[in-house]
């Protein structure tokens, strides 16, 4: 018997005594302890009544018991179903209903106020666990045997839904299938020269596709160990640095390391890797970053349903400013959005991608799920951008990010590359909001250095002779910063709100 994700791992592993997962209380976890606890999760879920394709809903503070309980979910067949610990109660009630699990885990707290929102939507057992790995789903699982017979589950048997964030709209479901995820971290191990011999600073959520998998599973697949810290403080992540090799991190990672003393180039020598994703990472940020300790940031680009799809490279040129060329086995092409006719190299339009890591739809909701594939496979990814002259993808934006003025198409990433350039200025969200003359108003919201005095027509002075004046911005707002997402992403739908009657107003 055999679950296909599980079995690999298992596969890969030639040396069970080598450590999976530390953390800074001194807990190690090895290889063998991961199987043997895995074990016991997958039996603790038998008892509970989860069966072979029923969905574990996690909604928990990071600690290697979420690891544990995922690999048990594979072990039993169970689908695994990580919950922001953002979400409210009414959030949460229409993920019961959408996703029906037949288990509930939340942290020890909430769990009286949770427990009959589960119940009474069908769910037959509520647990806990609790940011130490602790509450009654680590105390049965203790007691229980780590023997278990592996439920057979199949390449396209789904392994995981993630919900994606859902900025418009309600969040959607993403189906990934245990070969979606095997395979993207087969690919990124060897793209980005994972070895046993690794140990990566692991201070991403575990909630979201880029801590739960692209770090954990790339570390499986390649036997190699992670610091597992609970969250990203820049103490912590270079007190521990001299005994890492690699680090993957979301922007704003780089953005604090940056405003640390500590970065310097004796304190990453020990470092042979940093990744980032998830959201852009300034190209500024990467220069000082290397310019501070001679590492080039390794920028990537992936999202919720499609895991990886392309990376700079780990030998070659990382070019600040793009997110590489598709990964191996990855087809990526530019679209026109509206016709979905190929495009000419170097212009811009829709990102399609089409692959092994692109997931299985969205979760009872074929309707959405067709509308975002094409007849050949090819998934639409909402995100805009264009393939540079030596193959370089450049991401411009979400679709639903484009500003239209006058009828004309604005994109963010153009004008705020214009405006992130101004002295004095640290970084700048283009975003469109109603105008009365002009459908759109192109509008930026700027973040300057504490003494530098810009000011608008500053700003839009120094942008008359560089950008068409169509692009330029009508209104420039100044923000002490960005709202931002746990993942370190701009919310432009929150400044779009803010904004909302800006123009109205006069
Ligand atoms: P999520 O599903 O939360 O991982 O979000 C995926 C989205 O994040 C993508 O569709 C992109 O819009 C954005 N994203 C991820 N990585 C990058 C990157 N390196 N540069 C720009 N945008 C990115």
């Amino acid at each position: 018997m055999a679950s296909h994700l599980y079995a690999q791992i298992v596969a890969g592993i030639d040396d069970t005594s080598r450590t999976f997962i530390e953390t800074p209380t001194g807990r190690r976890i090895s290889y063998a302890d991961l199987f043997a606890e895995a074990g016991r999760f997958a039996n603790t879920l038998r008892d509970l009544g989860v069966e072979v394709g029923d969905r574990v809903a996690v909604q928990v503070e990071k600690s290697p018991e979420v690891i544990l309980l995922l690999l048990g979910c594979l072990r039993a067949g169970a689908i695994f179903l990580p919950l922001n610990t953002a979400y409210t109660p009414a959030e949460l009630a229409y993920f019961m209903e959408d996703a029906e699990p037949a288990l509930f885990v939340c942290d020890p707290k909430a769990r009286d106020a949770l427990a009959a929102l589960a119940t009474e939507r069908g769910c037959k057992a509520v647990e806990t666990l609790d940011s130490a790995g602790a509450g009654t789903l680590r105390e049965k699982a203790s007691a229980a045997s780590p023997d278990f017979a592996d439920a057979e589950r199949g390449p396209d048997d789904l392994a995981a839904i993630l919900y994606t964030s859902g900025t418009t709209g309600r969040s959607k479901g993403a189906m990934l299938s245990h070969e979606n995820l095997a395979s993207n971290a087969r690919t990124l191990r060897e793209y980005w020269r994972f070895t046993k011999d690794d140990v990566l600073l692991h201070a991403l959520p575990t909630f979201h596709t880029h801590g739960l998998f692209t770090a954990t599973n790339t570390i499986l697949a390649a036997g190699a160990t992670m610091l597992f810290l609970p969250k990203f403080d820049p103490d912590e992540i270079l007190r521990l640095m001299p005994r890492a090799t690699a680090m993957m991190g979301v922007p704003t990672f780089y953005v604090r390391l940056l405003q640390h003393p500590g970065l310097t180039r004796e304190a990453t020598a020990h470092m042979r890797l940093f990744v980032s994703g998830s959201a852009p990472l300034l190209a500024e940020t990467h220069t000082a970053f290397s310019e501070r300790t001679g590492h080039a940031i390794l920028e990537r680009y992936g999202m919720t349903e499609t895991n990886m799809n392309t990376s700079n490279p780990y030998e070659g040129d990382r070019l600040p400013g793009t997110v590489g060329f598709p990964l191996p086995e990855v087809d990526l092409r530019v679209v026109d959005p509206e016709t979905g006719a190929a495009l000419a190299q170097g212009e811009i339009g829709m990102i399609e991608v089409r692959g092994p890591n692109v997931f299985k739809g969205y979760w009872r909701n074929p309707e959405k799920t067709a509308a975002e594939f094409r007849e050949d496979g090819f998934f639409v990814t909402g995100d805009l951008g264009k393939v540079d002259d030596r193959g370089y993808v450049h991401i411009v934006g979400r679709g639903k990010d484009l500003v239209i003025t006058g009828g004309y198409n604005v994109y963010p990433k153009e004008v705020e590359t214009e405006i992130d350039l101004l002295p004095g200025v640290v970084e700048s969200a283009v975003f469109g909001v109603a105008h009365p003359d002009f459908g759109e108003g192109v509008t930026a919201a700027v973040v300057t250095r504490p003494g530098s005095e810009v000011s608008e027509p500053a700003i839009q002075a120094a942008l008359a002779d560089r950008l068409a004046r169509y692009k330029q911005p009508k209104r420039v707002i100044f923000l002490p910063e960005l709202p931002r997402n746990t993942m370190g992403k701009v919310q432009k739908n929150v400044l779009r709100e803010r904004y909302a009657d800006l123009y109205a107003a006069g």
